[in-house]
Formats: C-alpha cells, structure tokens, sequence
C-alpha cells in the first residue's frame, strides 16, 4: 500500500523544506521502506529549464532529461533514487496539459475550471507510478497563503479525504524565531500559519520546526494545543553544521517515530542510520584540506551550485579532507587581474557549467594558468569547451578559436548541436527553435579510450552521464587538437559529439561535456570528484 506524506511550509520560504523531505525519506529508507520524493511547483514557467540562475538557482537535470528544481538533487543525494520527469511539476505544466486538452476538445464542452480540473490534474500528476512505492514524500513548494499555491493545497486536501487518513499524512515545516529583546523563541508565526493551513482544511499531523536554539517544553505544548498537534508530533529541528547530519537530528528528535505512529507502523524495527554516522564522522574528522576556486560566472549565488558544491564534498568525503571552495569571479581576470596572483595558493581549479559570453574570456586565462602551472584542472560543460578554446588557441595554434554561442566565429571550435542520436531516435535542432526544454538533455552515453585518465577513473571505458548543453565541441578538429596535445578520451558512441578531453601530461586535466555532480552522491561520491580531489591533495603537498 502507498502511502503519501505532504510536506508544506509556512511563516517564511528559504526553510529548507526540500532537505527536510530528502531527510525524512533517507530515514524512512533506512527503515526498510522503498520511496519516492516529488516536488509541486507553483509558479507558472513550464519548468525552471529558461529561469536564470538568479531567479532559481540551479537546475537540476534527471535522467530521463527533464529540467527540475534543484530540491530534487538533494532527493536524489539522501536517497540514491534517482528522480524521474514526473517528479516535478510546475502551475505552467499542470495549465499547459489543461488547456491542452480543452483544445482538443478533451473536456466534451464542459466549462474548465481550477476546482476539479485542474486539481485533479494535480492529484493525476501525485499518484501516477506510485504502485511499488511504500511511501511518496512530496513537498509543496512556497508558503501557504501564497494565491499560486491554492490549488495545490486544495488538490492535497482532496487527497487527504479520498485515500483517508490511514495513506496520507500532512507535515508542516515552521519557524521559530528568537527575539533577543523578549529572551524567547516565539510560536505565534507558527499558530497563525497552521490557521492559514487549516482554514483551507488541511490539519497537520507534525510540525517540524525550525529554530537556532532548543525549543522549551512550554513552547512546544503551546504549539500543540493552538496547533491541534500531538505534543510528540511538534518536532524540534535545530540548525545542523552538516546537511548530511539531519537525517540522524530527524531521528534523535523522533520524526519518523510520529510517522510511523501515524500509519500504525509502530511495531517496525529501527532504523539502520550506519551510513550517515559514518559520512558525519568522515566530515567531522578530516585528515587535511584542499583549496578549490571555482572560476565562475554567478560566484556570489552558491544556489546555483548546489550539486558542484556538494560533489566536492563528497570528493572530500573519498579522501578524509576538507574542500575550501574559493569563488572566483572570472570576471576579474577580464579587467585585468593577474591569474597567476590570485590562484596561484588553491590546489585545484574548476570551470562549471556555464551560459553566455560574459566572463568567459576570464575563464580561459584561468584555465591557460591552470594548464602551465600543472594545477589540477576540472572543466564542467562550459569549463570543458573553454578548455578546448583554451587548447586551440595557445596549444594548437588556431587563432580566432571561439564559440559560436558568442556569435559568428572564424574557427567555431565550440558550436550549436544540431543533430544528435538518442537511444534510437535522431533528435535535430535549428537556430531559431524554442529555447525551453530543447538542449541535449539527460543522460547518454559515452565511450572511453582504452588506457586513457578517465577510463582509469571509472575503471571501465563505457559510461552514462546527464548533459545539459546545446553546444558541443566540433569533432572536425580532433586530429588538429590531438596532434597539439589534448587527447579526445570520451566520445558519444557513434564518434560524432566529443564528451571528454584530457591532457595526458599533466598531473590532472579533465574536461568533461556532461554533469557528473549530478550523480555523486555522499555514500557514493562520483569518481570524477574523489579523483580531483585525490590530484588537489597531492597539489597541495607540493605548495
Ligand atoms: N552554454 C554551453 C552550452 O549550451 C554550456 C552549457 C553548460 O555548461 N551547462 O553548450
């Protein structure tokens, strides 16, 4: 029997109710119990795939391709179940499918409204594929009272009444602020956002509340009896130095004890927690640190790294160290500053993945420093075809090598993907298409030279990786690039779109066309980060 848990926030956004769900089902899978986590969106793009990166931060691409919110990536790292397409959707979807459908005269000349058709588009979008799943986490994004968000709650509330209350459960994530003048952590956000909630008929079961200090038993029974809540069911959750620590905070503070109580489960066995324990451990206890700059466009938006800045976490996690990131606006290598001041202390370099013209000039003068002063180098997508630009210029000796994201170019070493293979299907692409959901999106592929860097890595020479990009670096130079000293080491496997180059003489330069961060996870960090990593310690006793 599936059973659905409906995570809500309220009093402020920003709470981290995305952690707070991945966090509850990496415990409810150390339980014994298969889940899957999904994320209503109300606002109205199709999917955050055309949001700049300051509006949404990252987006997080799955493996079947579909742009998502970046709380899916933290799904993915507390569960190792990899999300699919359906697990995130947006207003702008559920109208798109709806109106649709009414052009098609699929509503047989009824009048559409938002209550039933488009709740009950939600609800269609809540429970598909949900059969083998024990439970179904899933989270409304923004805070109740917010007008988009309506008939998500409402769609909710339906569920609630049609599936009962033993398969659905309603948790809501607070905050209790502390004012320093009162002395005191105060629950009045907390009573009248559950009002809010319930005066559009959701009660919740728990509240899970926020908070940078304990919350005192007084509090907590207030909150009960103005929340109409279970005393054991008001759930303290205290700032954690470590997200991977929360799982194991959920547990001590006996979150999952109320869930399991809630759907008389309360004979099950206790949960392995193992794993976390030992990757807090890990984090607590280094053994030494690395410094990494990561030479980027949107340096001072740390959301729009999520994935990156947790794969080299993780990377530090395989190697019993710290990873200082150091953020390094590219742009300063533009107006003039000189690379080899600013980056000549860190032990590794990292391009990310990027778009546009702005800063990219920076990068390679990042990237060229990183390259003749044997740094330790990771080129992401964009930092991947900077560093074959980087490469055709001051290796290869093509002057004008540029990308024609840029414009027009007189040696488009990097240009628009136009045609590609996926799976059986060639999927083709012009200039003038539509920008949302069109880029080579997902996972394929890859196949690695025999004794290359990357197949070591891997330790196999067939990969499959997620991508994110319309460009790609033009094949037809190969040779030329080759001859100069960059070796092609991935290649898609009909030989057309280069997925990874590498320079053999150097102690470690990687550049890859897809996201491998979208893949590591703390318990299994990604080959690609242990082993920069690995390269950056190594660094790091030579400086
Ligand atoms: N802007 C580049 C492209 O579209 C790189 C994309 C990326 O880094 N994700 O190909």
């Amino acid at each position: 029997m599936t059973r659905f848990i409906f995570i809500t926030g309220g009093v402020v956004s920003s709470l981290g109710k995305g952690l707070a769900s991945a966090a509850l089902g990496a415990v409810l899978q150390a339980r014994g119990y298969s889940v899957r986590l999904r994320k209503l969106d109300p606002y109205l793009n199709v999917d955050p795939g055309t949001m700049s990166p300051y509006q949404h931060g990252e987006v997080y691409v799955t493996e079947d391709g579909a742009e998502t919110d970046l709380d899916l990536g933290h799904y993915e790292r507390f569960t190792g179940v990899s999300a699919r397409q359906g697990d995130n959707v947006t207003s702008g979807r559920i109208y798109l499918d709806v109106i649709r459908r009414e052009r098609r005269g699929g509503y047989l000349g009824k009048t559409i409204q938002v209550i039933p058709h488009v709740t009950d588009a939600i609800k269609e979008f809540i429970l598909a594929d949900t059969e083998d799943t024990d439970f179904v986490l899933v989270e409304i994004g923004g805070t109740v009272g917010d007008i988009e968000g309506l008939p998500f709650f409402e769609a909710i509330r339906q569920l609630g009444n049609e599936l009962g209350r033993d398969r659905t459960m309603f948790i809501h994530l607070t905050l209790l602020p502390y004012i320093p003048t009162a002395g005191e952590l105060k629950t009045k956000p907390t009573q009248h956002s559950v009002k809010e909630l319930r005066s559009i008929g959701i009660q919740p079961d728990a509240l899970l509340c926020r908070s940078d200090r304990p919350i005192p038993e007084a509090e907590r029974a207030k909150m009960a009896l103005f929340c109409n809540v279970r005393p054991e069911a008001v759930i303290q959750a205290l700032d954690v130095a470590n997200i991977y620590m929360v799982p194991l905070a959920y547990h001590e503070e006996g979150l999952d004890r109320v869930v399991m109580e809630h759907f008389g489960l309360a004979d099950a066995p206790e949960p392995d927690l193992a794993r976390w324990r030992d990757i807090v451990q890990r984090v607590a206890n280094p053994e030494g640190e690395v410094t990494i700059a990561i030479v980027g466009k949107y340096v001072e938006l740390k959301e729009a790294y999520k994935s990156l800045i947790e794969s080299l976490a993780h990377g530090g996690i395989a190697n019993n160290v710290r990873v200082n990131l150091d953020w390094v606006d590219a742009g300063i290598f533009e107006s003039g500053q000189d690379p080899v001041a600013r980056l000549e202390n860190v032990h590794g370099i990292l391009v990310p993945g990027g778009f546009g013209e702005r800063g990219a000039e920076g990068k390679i003068k990042a990237i060229t420093f990183a390259r003749t002063h044997n740094v330790p180098y990771f080129g992401i997508c964009f930092g991947m075809q900077m560093a074959v630009i980087e490469a055709a210029r001051n290796l290869a000796g093509i002057e004008g090598a540029g990308s024609t994201e840029f414009g027009e170019c007189r040696e488009p070493v990097v240009g628009l993907l136009t045609e590609w293979v996926r799976g059986n299907r060639r999927e083709v692409r012009g200039k003038d298409g539509d920008m949302g959901g069109t880029m080579r999106l997902g996972a394929y592929e890859a196949v690695l030279a025999e004794g290359s860097r990357v197949a070591e890595i891997y330790g196999t020479t067939h990969i499959s990786e997620r991508h994110r990009h319309r460009y790609e670096v033009n094949v037809n130079y190969k040779d030329r690039l080759e001859a100069s000293g960059i070796r092609f080491s991935g290649l898609s496997p009909d030989g057309e779109l280069p997925e990874i180059v590498e320079i053999p003489d150097h102690p470690w330069f990687v550049g890859v066309q897809f996201h491998p961060e979208l893949k590591s996870r703390p318990f299994d960090p990604h080959p690609l980060f242990a082993s920069f990593i690995k390269a950056a310690v190594e660094q790091s006793r030579l400086v």
